[in-house]
């Protein structure tokens, strides 16, 4: 049996999938949260679509029991770095491997390397990062390189900008190790992962729904993209921020709306564009996400008007620290409240959910 062999059947057996590791405020049928909203609440806190994170597969195991001597044997020709298929690829930590992003953005990409188990591989002194541009030639992305991890290479990609004048480009990325060159033949070589694949939009060139919901956020937020959504992304929702699609809004919905006033439509955008920034403040990957979430929690209180001459908006059950921070930092940029998940917004919380539109963390 070829190395090659080995490598396939381990493969298909050693998948496994962890349940997800998020749990973010839930969808469900929302309570009205002003009379004139029509039973929508604003958004979810993001989309629980498809994101759950793939655990790297286990180290290769060989089944058969061999003679010591030929494990020996073996083994000096096995030290093989390899990458596992695409099924294990993470975009900006989650199991997904393309995605939409706004032109400006960059991403985190991971691929799960492999080995055999009981033999020290012989790792590539350097990883590079290669992108091929609406399937063109691969090169090298300059600034990127891809860290070994236990079961993990990581890479940190700069932001891609679309060319003025282009309307989107498919950019795909993947890892590639620079040539071994000592060892065995067999591990003289140099390996590619498989790649993900991101549709970078150029939000200059937006149009239509993408211009409208685009437009309140194009100072707070210009490297964001705007899916409006045809294929049921936001679920229940008029408005989601989406870790594969970014903020995604229903627009089509929102038409059917006729009572609620334009700017609470727009305003759904603002605070979808408060959590991309709760996002990529903490980092843009999926990793930071459960530090941002511990410390909404610290600063984002369910606290109600301390003037009792001031009705305090009911909160809604998917109220969370994550989704007043939102509603925060929204009101701060538009202050009618139409939507929103209830509460109150005191002194403190402002001045943190200010500094989201700061690029900073609160
Ligand atoms: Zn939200």
């Amino acid at each position: 049996m070829s190395a090659g062999r080995r490598l396939a059947t381990a493969l298909a057996a050693a998948a496994v999938i962890v349940s997800p590791t998020l749990v973010v405020a839930g969808p469900a049928g929302g309570v009205p949260s002003t009379p004139s909203v029509e039973g929508r609440t604003p958004d979810s806190g993001v989309s629980t679509r498809d994101v759950q994170p793939l655990a790297p597969p286990a180290p290769l195991v060989r089944s058969t029991a061999d003679s010591a001597r030929a494990v020996a044997a073996k083994a000096a020709r096995r030290p093989l770095f390899a990458f596992w298929g695409r099924k294990y690829n993470r975009l900006d930590g989650f199991g997904f491997t393309t995605a939409v992003r706004g032109s400006g953005t960059g991403i985190q990409l991971q691929a799960a390397w492999k080995t055999y188990r009981g033999v020290k591989p012989i790792l590539p002194k350097k990883v590079f990062v290669q992108a091929r541009v609406d399937g063109g030639k691969w090169t090298r992305v300059p600034g990127a390189r891809g860290k070994i991890g236990r079961t993990l290479v990581t890479a940190r990609i700069p932001a891609h900008v679309v060319p003025a004048g282009i309307v989107a480009q498919n950019v795909d990325y993947r890892l590639k190790t620079k040539k071994i060159t000592k060892g065995p033949r067999k591990a003289r070589r140099s390996v590619a992962s498989d790649r993900v694949t991101v549709r970078f939009e150029n939000q200059a060139m937006y149009t239509g729904e993408q211009a409208r919901f685009y437009a309140p956020i194009a100072n707070l937020c210009p490297n964001a993209s705007v899916t409006i959504d045809t294929t049921g992304i936001t679920e229940d929702h008029t408005g989601v921020f989406d870790w594969q699609y970014g903020i995604t809004i229903d627009a089509a919905t929102l038409a059917t709306l006729t009572r609620e006033p334009e700017v609470s439509k727009l305003g759904i955008s603002i605070h979808e564009c408060a959590h991309a920034k709760q996002f990529y403040n903490w980092g843009g990957t999926n990793q930071d996400w459960s530090t941002l979430v511990a410390r909404s929690a610290e600063v984002f209180v369910a606290d109600n008007n301390p003037d009792p001459n001031v009705a305090t908006v009911p909160m809604a059950p998917e109220w969370s620290p994550l989704e007043h921070a939102a509603d925060c930092a929204k009101e701060l940029i538009s202050p009618e409240r139409y939507r929103t998940y209830g509460g109150y917004c005191n002194a403190a919380e402002y001045a943190a959910a200010g500094l989201l539109w700061q690029n900073q963390r609160y």
